[in-house]
């Protein structure tokens, strides 16, 4: 049931008369379970062809570099690079499927976050090439998070700074350590963000809808999930932008205490 009105109370503050509308939301909550569960089950399904998908076109990637076949090595990095972005979105379709149905478990450790950042950045830069994709520093700091957890959030980051960058623009990614909380950055020079919709921008399936953002296709799932995931690790997930120049990403995590 979801209700809009106003309470009226005596004098001792005991509720006695409510006027406004009641609305029964029983069918439109039921019909919102069983969309998630129809993109849980597809995505499920599209999740091991695509697996094998990757492994082959892999495959085929390490007989071309072999070969030296260099036409080959380039077209075969491209399709893994599309069959990454096709993993990554069933990916965020199973997450979000799982927060809803408040399914969604850290399995925390400690690891070094400045490793982590570096693996992303290598695994990113093999498929694109067409960014400037570097770190202008990264302190050496442990974390006690969901290592693929943080590592999704950090990938949907730096994958938005792309997707809303022209050709050619850097991205660039910094980690501090400030008052015992690690600080990571993904700053791009991109499209930038309007002012009116930085405060939306969390919220599930917003996008911006100017005329150049209609044309770069989305769900605006990522970054619902990404603060979604920040905050289970009482973190923090904000932006700093101004359209036309670029875009700030920011995250912050406690760091491990030293032991
Ligand atoms: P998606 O990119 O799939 O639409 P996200 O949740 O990752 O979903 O992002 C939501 C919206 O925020 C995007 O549609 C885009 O309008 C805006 N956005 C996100 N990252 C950037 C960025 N680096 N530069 C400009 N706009 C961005």
């Amino acid at each position: 049931m979801r209700a809009t009105g106003r309470i009226y109370r005596d004098k001792e503050n005991i509720p006695v008369r409510f006027s406004g509308i009641l609305i029964d939301i029983t069918e439109h909550k039921q019909d919102e379970i069983r969309k998630n569960d129809f993109i849980a089950m597809v995505s499920h399904e599209l999740k091991t062809p695509l697996t094998s998908l990757k492994a082959y076109v892999q495959l085929l990637g390490s007989k071309a570099r072999q070969n030296k076949d260099e036409a080959a090595v380039n077209s075969l990095s491209k399709a893994e690079g599309q069959v990454n972005k096709m993993n990554n979105m069933i990916r965020s379709f199973l997450d979000l499927s799982r927060l809803e149905a408040g399914k969604i478990n850290l399995e925390k450790q400690v690891f070094p976050l400045d490793e982590l950042i570096e693996e992303i950045i290598e695994e990113v830069t093999l498929t694109d090439k067409s960014h400037n994709i570097s770190i202008s520093e990264c302190a050496s700091i442990e974390v006690d998070a969901d290592r693929e957890k943080i590592g999704q959030v950090i990938n949907n980051l730096i994958g938005n700074a792309i997707k809303y960058s022209p050709q050619g623009k850097i991205v660039e990614i910094r980690c501090l350590l400030i008052d015992q909380r690690v600080q990571v950055s993904v700053r791009d020079e991109g499209l930038g963000i309007p002012k009116e919709d930085l405060a939306m921008l969390f919220d599930r399936f917003y996008r911006v809808e100017s005329r150049k953002l209609k044309t770069i296709s989305g769900f605006g799932i990522g970054l619902y999930l990404s603060s979604e995931i920040i905050k289970r690790h009482n973190g923090q997930i904000w932006v700093e932008s101004e359209e036309g120049k670029g875009s700030t990403f920011y995250f912050s995590l406690p760091a491990k205490e030293p032991v």
